[in-house]
Order: C-alpha cells, then sequence, then structure tokens
C-alpha cells in the first residue's frame, strides 16, 4: 500500500507526544504541573453559550450558506471596520472551522506546487505543514531573539525567490509573544509589494497584548497592504471558544470567492449553532475579554520575572498572546532533551521549541492558575540549579 506523498511529508505533532507523556503521569497519580496548554483555561462566557443552546433548541440545525450566515458575516465585516480598520464587506469574509481552517483555505487558494511560502521562526507549528499540504516549499527565516523575535527587513528581503508567493506574519506571536509596530509592519509590506508576495496575515491574539502594545492590522496599513493580505482571525482565543471550531478571514474579493468555492467542496459550512454563538461573541458583552487579558497579565508578569531569575535562562518580555519562550541553550541540552528531563524528573511540561523551529529554546503557556505556575516555577528554579 503507498500514501499520498503529501501524507508522508507532514511532521508528527512533537508538543503531542510530551503532551501524552504528561497526561500519561498524571493518570498514574502524579502531580504534573504543565505549561503546554494552547487555550484559555477560563469557561466560554455565558451569553455565548446561551445563544448557541437556543438556536439549537429553535431548530437551526441544518446546513448554512458555506461561507457563513449572512448576520455573522455582517457582524464579522462591522468588527473588521471597527477594530482593526479594515473595510472588508461581507462577501469578502469566509467563516471556517476554526482560524486553523481558515489559514489553510487561504494557503490552498493562493499556493501552486513549488511555491515558496516565508515562514519567520520560532512558528506556530501548522503553518510548514500547510504549505507542504499545498505542495508549496516553507522558507523558514530564523529570527533573533535581540529582536525580540521579529522578522526584520533584510531578513525578509534576503529570503525572497523569485518562487516567493506568500509570507507569513503572526502578530501577537505564537509561541514569541512579539508584536509588531506599525513601522515594522510597514517595512515588510514595503519589501511584499516590490514582488506582489501575498501576506498572511494570522491575527488571532489581537485582542491579549499588554504594557501598551498596540495590535495593528496590516490590511489598514494602506490600499497596497489591502490588496495583498489575507486577515486571519477568530474566536477561540479571545472568547475562550477553541473547541467550537470557529474562525474566519477577511480577504480581497477574488481570493475570497476561491476559498468559498474550496470550503463548499471540503467541508461546507462551519458549524449552524457555532455560528449563532460567534455572533452572540461579536454583538455581546466584552467586559470578559478584558478581564480574561488583566488575568494572563498578572501571570505573564510573574512568569517572567521568575524566568529571569534564574541562571542560565534568558527571555525576551512577550508582549501578546499567553506564551513565553525561554532561551534554555546556556544548559548545554537540546530543547527535547531539557523537556523531557524537566518532565520525568521535576514533573513540569513544557513544549520543546523545536516544534516552532527553534531548538534553543521552551514554551511555556501561563493559560493556567497562578498557583500551578508558582509551584511549576520553583520547580523548574530547582531542576536549573541541578547543572
Ligand atoms: C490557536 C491558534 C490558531 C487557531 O485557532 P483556531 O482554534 O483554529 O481558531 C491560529 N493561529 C495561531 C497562531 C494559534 O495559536
Amino acid at each position: 500500500m503507498e500514501l499520498a506523498h503529501r501524507a508522508t511529508i507532514l511532521t508528527p505533532s512533537l508538543t503531542l507526544a510530551i503532551d501524552s507523556k504528561a497526561k500519561a503521569m498524571k493518570a498514574e497519580g502524579i502531580d504534573v504541573c504543565s505549561f503546554g496548554a494552547g487555550e484559555p483555561d477560563c469557561d466560554t462566557p455565558e451569553h455565548i453559550k446561551a445563544a448557541a443552546m437556543a438556536s439549537l433548541d429553535g431548530g437551526f440545525t441544518k446546513y448554512t450558506p458555506s461561507s457563513g450566515i449572512p448576520e455573522l458575516r455582517q457582524a464579522i465585516s462591522e468588527k473588521f471596520h471597527k477594530d482593526n480598520g479594515i473595510d472588508y464587506k461581507p462577501n469578502q469574509i469566509i467563516v471556517s472551522n476554526g482560524a486553523k481552517h481558515s489559514c489553510y483555505n487561504a494557503v490552498l487558494a493562493v499556493c501552486e506546487p513549488g511555491d515558496e511560502v516565508i515562514i519567520p521562526a520560532p512558528y506556530w507549528l501548522s503553518y510548514p505543514e500547510m504549505v507542504r499540504l499545498a505542495g508549496g516549499e516553507p522558507v523558514i527565516v530564523h529570527t533573533k531573539q535581540e529582536n525580540d523575535w521579529k522578522m526584520t527587513p533584510e531578513e525578509f528581503e534576503g529570503a525572497m525567490t523569485p518562487r516567493t508567493k506568500m509570507v507569513i506574519v503572526n502578530s501577537p506571536g505564537n509561541p514569541t509573544g512579539s508584536v509588531y509596530t506599525k513601522e515594522e509592519l510597514e517595512a515588510l509590506v514595503e519589501i511584499a509589494a516590490t514582488e506582489d508576495i501575498f501576506i498572511l496575515s494570522d491575527e488571532i491574539y489581537e485582542k491579549l497584548t499588554y504594557d501598551g502594545a498596540e495590535h495593528v492590522s496590516i490590511a489598514s496599513l494602506s490600499k497596497t497592504a489591502y490588496d495583498l493580505t489575507i486577515t486571519i482571525n477568530g474566536f477561540s482565543k479571545a472568547y475562550a471558544m477553541t473547541g467550537w471550531r470557529l474562525g474566519y478571514l477577511g480577504a480581497p474579493e477574488a481570493i475570497a470567492k476561491a476559498i468559498d468555492a474550496i470550503q463548499s467542496h471540503s467541508t461546507s459550512n462551519p458549524c449552524s449553532f457555532a455560528q449563532k454563538g460567534g455572533l452572540a461573541a461579536l454583538k455581546g458583552d466584552q467586559t470578559a475579554v478584558e478581564e480574561m487579558r488583566q488575568e494572563f497579565d498578572v501571570r505573564r508578569q510573574y512568569m517572567v520575572e521568575r524566568l529571569r531569575a534564574i541562571d542560565r535562562v534568558t527571555v525576551v518580555e512577550p508582549k501578546g498572546a499567553f506564551y513565553v519562550l525561554a532561551n534554555i541553550s546556556g544548559f548545554g541540552l537540546n530543547s527535547t532533551e531539557f523537556a523531557e528531563r524537566l518532565l520525568t524528573k521535576h514533573h513540569v511540561a513544557v513544549v520543546p521549541g523545536v516544534a516552532f523551529g527553534d531548538d534553543r529554546t521552551i514554551r511555556l503557556s501561563y493559560a493556567t492558575g497562578l498557583d500551578v505556575i508558582k509551584k511549576g516555577l520553583d520547580r523548574i528554579d530547582e531542576f536549573c540549579k541541578s547543572f
């Protein structure tokens, strides 16, 4: 039996391996402090759940238009205008089964076999695999810690070839927590514009910024930026709705139309009643979002302070999302060895940076209670002192 080439080139998720070991240890009754979480630790706000339940009770259980129900696309159009300063008409918006699905649809719509896609590392681990699935080639740009893990215009330009089709920008970033400034984004757009390179802007963490860092949407920068950019967003992170599988994108009309066709023949529409929940999320009270952000900020500051106090660990203070990327290269182990020993000996689960294309780092999520963070950092401190 021979599988399709595209199915054989994917890297099995490393994060899952550590995660399943941590789960197995917990099942044995071991008290594991887990910093692996890629999702908020709070529940979806009640009014969002209530809207979905009411729609189920009301029999809203059938297929919807493939790109989403009109009232949700309208609400997203208004959201883009109000929050991001981007004018996308409802027909430029496609609602999908999560922002991950939106990213994948966008890559499929734009990339042909042989096309290159520039991805700054440390990256969200699904980007290179999506590009490979589309037959494209990920071109990894290794960003520098001293540049706050952000890709410079020179690094971007240096990675470009005549085959470059797209660049992926994720700000605020996972796993780095880095937030690009308006000027930094303008410089990247200027370079992309010289060769009409598409920009996939993953803005899923836009609501989670700290220390006055401001999220800027690339498509809002200029007409040129607007024409080149596909803006990705969703409900998972801001509204603690990861299990709902609901995300969306806005794009120039021709791209949106192509993505709608792809989606209509692959997954059809996003879940009907999840869309009603999404509508309530956008239209309803936003205080839960700000409360979550403030809670994350307290944990972020604590975690950074504790990590910085450890000899040989270096950390760029993250300005967004809910992760801290710590450089552990001073211990002479690669990231997998470090994470495995930390888990086995001290019962702390972190994600090895090799999963994000950087073997010098580990990622710690602070989407977990302050008590766990405190205990876990005591253990990490102890582990690091044992070298
Ligand atoms: C979590 C995450 C997403 C996807 O979220 P969905 O649950 O698919 O909406 C997209 N991009 C990044 C960088 C993420 O961390």
